[in-house]
């Protein structure tokens, strides 16, 4: 089955916003198994729009259109695609009750007279409701061809997508695709791929794709079969070889957990309570655990400590410490973990200190980095050489805070 993209929008050709939903739609179309052979860029116009849709519409099975569902005048890809499928509009009663309950949910009283225009709908189309906005989806099929319509915002476009776009087109494929993601930690990619080779060279249902992330590996197992069931009966044996090979590497095998999720819950279900003190990365590590619903349960303070004067007061870091081995130094990350977690009285503390650049400090290379976890009444400190610019170093530093975290917490249990 083929399957075409149309991104709609002028700010897209302008190079003002970046076409991400283009991006992600083709990986989801890769993992589907569909084949696609053509994206198109087009602005806010509709002739052109109607054009777009029309060669599309001759050379593929499956056209997605993202962006121009909007409220504004500008907003016309409804409007096109219908009149191209010869399609009336008409209002939604199911949609516009949703507008008005979206609505209602943030307190604004009065509607915009626009809004109403999006509880228009093709006539026979199939609606997609849209959790994060008042734009719905929209499917339409004709002579066994299937047009969706998607929002622009990928906030709005990416829930909607992977709960009724993918089932949907999963639908329409003669065989269905499943996949089970195994996410890796604190092993590099090539470590990762040469456990591996064998089941790589073996492979041909399921497969594994290798996927490196900063600091992160994962691997994403992918079974075709007539049904779900048989699917999954071919995926797990290889998870269950990948546990065997990766063990405590592996922090989870949901495609939507993330390592600080894991981390997190990690630390929930022994009931332990974590600081984090920082100082080459500034407060990004509390960031990334403050990004977890319910976080506050485990997570109680974290201290941005940039200058050794605040290493000083609020880590109490010694002075000879700093004078004799500098601030970036296995010593300070010692005494930052330590005091961090007396200080703060909490369970955990992971501390961090390094040099992100582009100036060296302490006559210390950019990318040196030390961290220390304090758990237990144990000081565990490793030393990284990171490479990259500053904002790399920072974001790696960030990722191997938590998986040494995440390592002293499982050496322990
Ligand atoms: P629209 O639905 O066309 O009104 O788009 C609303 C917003 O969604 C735009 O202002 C962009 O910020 C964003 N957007 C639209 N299309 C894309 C795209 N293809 N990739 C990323 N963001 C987009
Ligand atoms: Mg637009």
């Amino acid at each position: 089955m083929v399957v075409e993209l149309i991104s709609v929008g002028t700010e897209l050709l302008l190079g003002n916003t970046v076409n991400t939903n283009a991006a992600y739609l083709s990986e989801k179309c890769a993992l589907l198994g569909l084949s696609l052979y053509y994206q198109t860029v087009v602005g806010d116009n509709e002739d052109r729009l109607s054009g777009a849709l029309k060669t599309a519409l001759d050379r593929s099975d499956v056209v997605i259109l993202t962006g121009g569902l909007g409220p504004t005048q500008d907003d016309l890809t409804k409007e096109t695609a219908a009149k191209v499928l010869g399609k009336k509009l008409l209002e939604d009663a199911h949609t516009r009750k949703r507008i008005e309950e979206y609505f209602a949910g943030l307190k604004v009283k009065t509607i915009p007279e626009n809004n109403w225009k999006q509880a228009l709908v093709p006539e026979g189309a199939i609606v997609a409701d849209n959790q994060n906005g008042t734009a719905p989806g929209l499917i339409m099929e004709e002579n066994g061809k299937s047009v969706i319509l998607l929002p622009g915002p990928p906030g709005e476009l990416k829930p909607m997508f992977e709960k009724d776009i993918f089932p949907y087109l999963n639908r329409l494929r003669p065989e269905i695709i499943y996949s089970v993601m195994v996410k890796i930690c604190g092993m590099g990619e090539s470590a990762v791929e040469s456990e591996i080779q064998d089941l790589i060279r073996e492979q041909s249902n399921p497969t594994i794709a290798t996927y490196a992330k900063v600091g992160e590996v994962h691997l994403r197992v992918t079974a075709k079969a007539a049904d779900e069931k048989e699917a999954k009966k071919l995926v797990k044996p290889v998870v269950k070889e990948l546990q065997k090979r990766f063990g405590n590497h592996i922090y989870t095998t949901d495609e939507h957990v993330t390592l600080e999720q894991a981390v997190i819950q990690m630390l929930r279900e022994r009931e332990l309570t974590l600081t984090t003190a920082e100082s080459l990365t500034g407060g990004m590590v509390a960031s990334r655990f403050t990004d977890v619903p319910g976080a506050s349960e485990v997570f109680r303070q974290g201290l941005v400590t940039y200058s050794n004067r605040a290493k000083r007061k609020l880590l109490e870091v010694k002075k000879s410490t700093l004078k004799d081995y500098g601030a970036v130094s296995e010593k300070t990350a010692k005494e930052m973990a330590k005091n961090g977690a007396f200080i703060t009285g909490a369970d955990v503390c992971i501390s961090l200190t390094g040099i992100a650049g582009p100036a060296t400090e302490e006559d210390k290379p950019v990318g040196l980095v030390y961290m220390a976890c304090s758990y237990n009444n144990k000081i565990t400190v490793q030393e990284f050489h990171f490479s990259g610019d500053r904002a790399k170093i920072r974001e790696t530093s960030v990722v191997m805070a938590l998986t040494l975290l995440r390592e002293c917490i499982l050496e322990e249990a």
